[in-house]
């Protein structure tokens, strides 16, 4: 499957319940922040639209945020490689979900995505999945979790609608999450896979989906914060 056709719909649905996801703050990440993010011009929750899949090329989640320290781009959720600690126990939360992250040129758009909107940034999230993109198959953990931040998202944003690859917005430029993204297997675990296997918690109240400075990120027990 070419990835600039890696794209579905999230069907509107209501949650009695939001997914919690098994994040933690990257250790020392809050200080990039300043640098490498901007506010909103959408309301945080009502605001977003989508959710875009990435993949590094690159071989490590450290790697993967020295991109943030130097000020060149920036994303929500990192998703660890097999080969590091981290793997199959937690993923890395990176910029608070109120904030607009860089992961995609503002100028890119496309038809077929909130309805040919640009600034892609300013209503969607971003998720990384630490991979190189050369003959580095995706593990069924790191699949599984990028399937669960957007079952998570859908819980959680009312209006969010467009699942898309970085490669479909800007197709001239970039190709990730790359041809070895079993993007049909991880279509159909958000879409029939069920929430049961993922911890539930009370829906945000109506107070908290009109306060634009909410920090939206839950944190688990034990996070090393920055
Ligand atoms: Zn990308």
């Amino acid at each position: 499957m070419n990835p600039q056709e890696y794209h579905f719909k999230l069907p509107k649905k209501e949650f009695d319940k939001t997914i919690k996801i098994p994040e933690v703050w990257y250790p020392g990440v809050k200080k990039y922040w300043e640098r490498c993010t901007t506010r909103r011009i959408f309301n945080p929750i009502l605001g977003i639209k989508g959710i875009v899949i990435h993949a590094t090329a690159g071989h490590s989640s450290a790697g993967a945020v020295s991109v943030m320290r130097d000020r060149k781009g920036s994303f929500h959720w990192l998703i660890p490689d097999e080969d590091e600690p981290e793997h199959g126990q937690i993923i890395w939360a990176t910029v608070p979900e109120t904030l607009a992250a860089w992961h995609v040129r503002n100028s890119v758009k496309h038809p077929d995505v909130n309805q040919g909107k640009n600034k892609t940034n300013h209503w969607s999230l971003g998720i990384e999945l630490v991979n190189s993109q050369i003959n580095d198959p995706f593990s069924d953990w790191q699949v599984k979790m990028a399937a669960d931040i957007v079952k998570y998202c859908w819980s959680k944003y009312p209006n969010i609608e467009d699942v898309v690859s970085h490669a479909k917005l800007d197709p001239s430029r970039r190709s990730d999450p790359g041809v070895d993204f079993p993007w049909k297997t991880f279509k159909e675990m958000v879409l029939d896979g069920g929430m049961d296997d993922l911890v539930a918690f009370e829906k945000i109240t109506e107070n908290r989906l009109s306060n634009p400075d909410v920090e939206s990120h839950e944190v688990i027990d034990g996070d090393v914060c920055c």
